[in-house]
């Protein structure tokens, strides 16, 4: 089992699931601990750089639109648009 390299640094894991144990057991068997390249946060974060505030690891269908929301904005702030 190898667990996500962003597990010491992610927000829900460390902080969201602590209220939802039943949940955090589910997420860390199904993402944290094993499958994390298939976490939707894993993939804004590696596409991006970003932890998203409110992703869900597996809201998956959130993460393209997420990523190119991020990149558009992050290129406005730097002037390209
Ligand atoms: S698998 Fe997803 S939820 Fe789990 S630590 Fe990694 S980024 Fe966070």
């Amino acid at each position: 089992m190898t667990d996500c390299p962003l597990c010491q640094n992610c927000a829900f894991f460390n902080g969201w699931l602590v209220r939802m144990p039943k949940e955090a057991a589910f997420y860390r068997v199904k993402f944290c601990g094993s499958d994390f390249e298939n976490c939707a946060r894993f993939q804004v974060h590696a596409a991006t750089g970003i932890k998203h505030p409110t992703l869900l690891p597996d809201e998956n269908d959130r993460v393209k639109n997420i990523i190119s929301e991020l990149n558009y904005e992050r290129a406005a702030k730097s002037g390209q648009y």
